[in-house]
């Protein structure tokens, strides 16, 4: 008797500790915020068939060299204490203005023989967002999508008007040749050459795909994700891929991730790849890597869609899976960095 006493006395100390105990009744948030990265910064250059054995070491290292500059350019913005929006736009800017890269300098080209740039930004504290798609004379289309997000009642504005926009808002403008590169030419002769005539379908061997993307996670705890790119080689018809559609090229969303993606922009669109991501954690509880994972190394695998995406949660994890060759990737945290190309 005294010894049962004794126990349910005993259980009922226990229990009460707990329950008075802060500590351990948010035994999770503990444990999260412990985890949690003081900031977190992840881009991309584009995936693709990119091979080791087809790059020379110039090649390498100069890519290697632009990313790892917006990726400090980004970087020093979150660490100062910046938003992640300034971050996600200040390093993809950097990569439009590289003729390395298929966004700003350096686009693909369409089928025309000309450019259409594609940019897309948005804010996970409160969902919102600006694209811009099919831009011609915009020098840094991200910077017009962040107009369109901060200093119109649009989400995305297409075409002449967008360029409009862009003139009202005093961005820098530049003739439609100031994108051009010799080796985009060359692959649209190329791609030409090789199109499947019976079917008219864009030609994907040898295909390097080259959008550009960031995602950060700033001090404050907001997620921003940018994506900015001159689309496919070869494009027509005014062709818009998944770059500047929310959802599918471009994500983010405090209560879980942000997403950017690069790829074949059809394929993610259809499978609106940033936003299931998203929505994998939100309504599946599946952690940022299962989720990217499930959509990019199994879904779109599945359905033939090739290319990858660059994620951060809103504890600093990165994950940063792909399904082709390559991707031209980096992140950094305060206590890690990474920049690399092949798998
Ligand atoms: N996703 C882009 C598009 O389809 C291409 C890319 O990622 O390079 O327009």
């Amino acid at each position: 008797m005294t010894l049962r006493l004794i126990f349910i006395l005993t259980l009922f100390i226990a229990f009460s500790t707990i329950g008075c105990n802060p500590k351990l009744e948010n035994n999770t948030k503990t444990t999260e915020s412990m985890k949690k990265a003081t900031y977190a910064i992840a881009i991309h250059g584009g995936a693709g068939t990119i091979l080791k054995k087809n790059m020379t070491a110039e090649q390498e290292a100069a890519y290697l060299k632009a990313l790892n500059e917006a990726l400090s350019i980004g970087e020093q913005i979150l660490k100062d204490g910046g938003t992640s929006t300034d971050a996600v736009v200040e390093a993809i800017m950097h990569l439009e203005n590289s003729p390395l890269f298929n966004a700003g300098k350096g686009a693909v080209f369409t089928n025309e023989g000309v450019h259409e740039l594609d940019a897309s930004i948005m804010e996970g504290k409160d969902l919102n967002a600006g694209a811009v798609g099919g831009v011609t004379i915009v020098k840094n289309p991200i910077l017009a999508a962040r107009a369109v997000m901060e200093k119109s009642e649009h989400v995305m504005l297409i075409g002449k008007g967008a360029n409009q926009f862009a003139i009202e808002q005093g961005l820098d403008t530049v003739s439609n040749s100031y994108f051009y590169t010799e080796s985009r030419w060359n692959s649209l002769q190329r791609v030409k050459a090789n199109q499947d005539k019976s079917t008219g379908m864009l030609e994907l061997v040898d295909y390097k795909f080259g959008t550009v993307g960031c995602v950060a996670l700033d001090q404050q705890g907001n997620l921003a994700a940018g994506t900015s790119t001159g689309g496919m080689t070869n494009k027509k018809y005014n062709r818009l891929g998944d770059s500047p559609i929310i959802g599918s090229g471009n994500y983010a969303n405090n209560k879980t991730c942000a997403v950017s993606a690069t790829g074949h922009g059809e394929y993610f669109i259809r499978y609106t790849v940033a936003y299931d991501i998203s929505a994998l954690m939100e309504y599946k509880g599946l952690s940022l890597e299962d989720a990217a994972n499930e959509v990019v190394n199994k879904k779109l695998v599945k359905a033939g869609g090739e290319g990858g995406v660059i994620a951060v949660d809103k504890y600093g994890n990165i994950a940063m899976p792909f399904n082709s060759e390559g991707m031209y990737r980096g992140f950094a945290t305060p206590t890690e960095r990474e920049v690399k190309i092949y798998k």
